[in-house]
């Protein structure tokens, strides 16, 4: 099984009418974008929304399991950095993400690039939790998959109800680490939120 590159989507994109528009947004909610400090603010949104809107390509390296290792494979703590799709802020945090393998294994590295992969925005947690879930066993077919995300979304915590440092946790278990208990259990040991 040889995997190939994936390459995300990147949709078109033109950069001028962005920049008109963010101008035009500022200056509706009453900010002075003709000011020295503000003029090249439009310009610089628009930069900072493209890069956190783009995933990198990268190629999923896979090797066979040759020597039939069958405990779990856990990346812990991946940095996670996406934009909430309901209000364009950004939620940041961290992904715990495990299988039990099959026959393939994933190079380590490409763990936490499967999660930026699925990470760049517009996002939900629930959704990016489970696409990294499902990405994983449909390309490894592994004999477990678990993710875990404890994200704090700044939509919540900035503005709204202002609950300062909460975070959101969400899950996905698949296969036997969702139907075995011991291997269950120990997935959830390991990835305890802090
Ligand atoms: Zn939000």
């Amino acid at each position: 099984m040889q995997l190939t590159a994936v390459r995300p989507r990147v949709p078109e994109r033109d950069l001028v009418a962005a920049e008109q528009a963010a101008a035009a947004l500022l200056t509706a909610l009453g900010l002075d974008v003709g000011s020295e400090s503000m003029r090249e603010t439009p310009a610089r949104m628009v930069r900072a929304y493209a890069d956190l809107l783009s995933p990198r390509p990268f190629r999923p390296t896979t090797f066979p399991n040759d020597e039939g290792y069958d405990e779990l494979v856990l990346a812990r703590d991946i940095p996670i950095r996406s934009v909430c799709e309901h209000h364009l802020l950004p939620f940041v945090g961290v992904a715990h993400v495990g299988y039990l393998p099959g026959e393939r294994i994933l190079g380590l590295s490409k763990l936490a690039r499967v999660v930026e992969l699925f990470a760049h925005g517009p996002q939900v947690q629930e959704r990016l939790t489970k696409q990294i879930a499902d990405w994983l066993s449909d390309q490894l077919s592994p004999k477990g998959v678990g993710v875990v995300i404890q994200a704090e979304h700044l939509c919540m915590t900035l503005r709204g109800v202002q609950a300062t440092g909460a975070s959101t946790v969400t899950s996905t278990l698949l296969g036997a680490l969702r139907e075995d208990a011991r291997s269950r259990a120990e997935f959830l040991a390991l990835t305890q939120p802090r």
